[in-house]
């Protein structure tokens, strides 16, 4: 089964299958994949080249020796690898530096790439390129709400032209950016409970050359919890809030109020369990449900002020 060549001392070992797109970008977090294993390989996924579209791959890499179990484990994360393709490399010291040096792979949503400075190569003429590298705050672009996020602001894109935005729980400003990339004319206020993550999505708009400040073309920042902040009151025209369920039921009237008539509000943070109950909390004010985006169990739920 396996197409292993071993060295003498390895430290760790490479085991690569080809994938499908939608395989790819389906991939759970390897500790989800891997719950009884003590050290779940770290699970990457490649984009291929451009001219054979549906060609990826995905790479394990364990720390240790992969077992039989391991191997049949990645198999059905990419079921249309065929019997026997996946290859078992030994891989060096210098091969777990370069890995980790280069961080997180890009994470592309529509014309949205989220990229370390490491792939800042990833990024072709068409796109928009969002620099984050893995840090305290979260929103590197790996997790499910903020890729479903981001591929709503990209549909989002083809419809509307936002003027006012906000990004509740911004983490490391990932979503925010995006908006102030998307729509430069945009003033857009970024937000979270947590002051850590301010600074870190502080550090983020300066690496994506974006201001912050207040009005058109910047990012205005702010450390509070939910809409709590004067400058999150009056009317904007997008919000995106990318927290947990339990917030955005609990605070569902008062970000109601920040929506404009005809306001854009973009909610991640729920399990597919949770969406019923967080959509009804928003159309029991007003609101109408026009998308909803799924990525594992994670949805993305496009919502629409009447
Ligand atoms: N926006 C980023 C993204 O899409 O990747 C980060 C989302 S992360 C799932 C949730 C963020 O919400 C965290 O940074 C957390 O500190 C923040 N948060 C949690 N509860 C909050 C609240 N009540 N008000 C504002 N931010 C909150």
């Amino acid at each position: 089964m396996l197409n292993a060549s071993a060295s003498a001392s390895p430290s760790g070992y490479r085991v690569r299958l080809p994938a499908t797109r939608a395989e790819a970008e389906a991939i759970p977090f390897a500790e989800d994949a891997f719950p009884d294993r003590e050290r779940p390989p770290t699970l990457l996924t490649d984009e291929p080249d451009p001219s054979r579209p549906d060609d990826w791959t995905l790479d394990a890499y364990f720390a240790d020796t992969p077992s039989d179990d391991d191997i049949a484990r990645l198999y059905a994360l990419v079921p249309s690898a065929p019997p026997g393709s996946a290859t078992v490399e030994p891989i060096a010291d210098t091969d777990w530096v370069t890995l980790s040096q280069s961080g997180f792979p890009p994470v592309r949503a529509g014309r949205f790439v989220v990229h370390t400075a490491a792939h800042a190569d990833a990024v072709r003429a068409s796109d928009i390129g969002i620099a984050i590298e893995a840090g305290l705050a979260f929103g590197t672009g790996q997790h499910f709400t903020t890729h479903g996020c981001l591929a709503a602001l990209d549909a989002l894109a083809k419809t509307h032209r936002f003027t006012r935005a906000a990004d509740l729980g911004t983490g490391t400003g990932v979503l925010a950016i995006a908006i102030a990339k998307r729509w430069p004319r945009a003033t857009v206020v970024a937000s979270d409970i947590d002051p850590v993550a301010t600074i870190v999505a502080r550090a983020n708009l300066a690496a994506n050359g974006v201001r912050q400040a207040r009005g058109r073309g910047a990012i205005d920042l702010v450390t509070a919890p939910g809409v709590e902040h004067p400058r999150l009151r009056g009317r904007f025209n997008l919000v995106t809030a990318n927290i947990l369920a339990g917030p955005l039921v609990a605070m569902a009237g008062p970000v109601a109020a920040t929506l404009a008539p005809g306001g854009i509000l973009v909610l991640a943070g729920l399990l597919t369990t949770q969406a019923r109950r967080v959509a009804a909390a928003y159309t029991a004010r007003g609101f109408r449900l026009v998308d909803r985006l799924d990525r594992s169990e994670w949805p993305t739920l496009v919502l629409e002020r009447g």
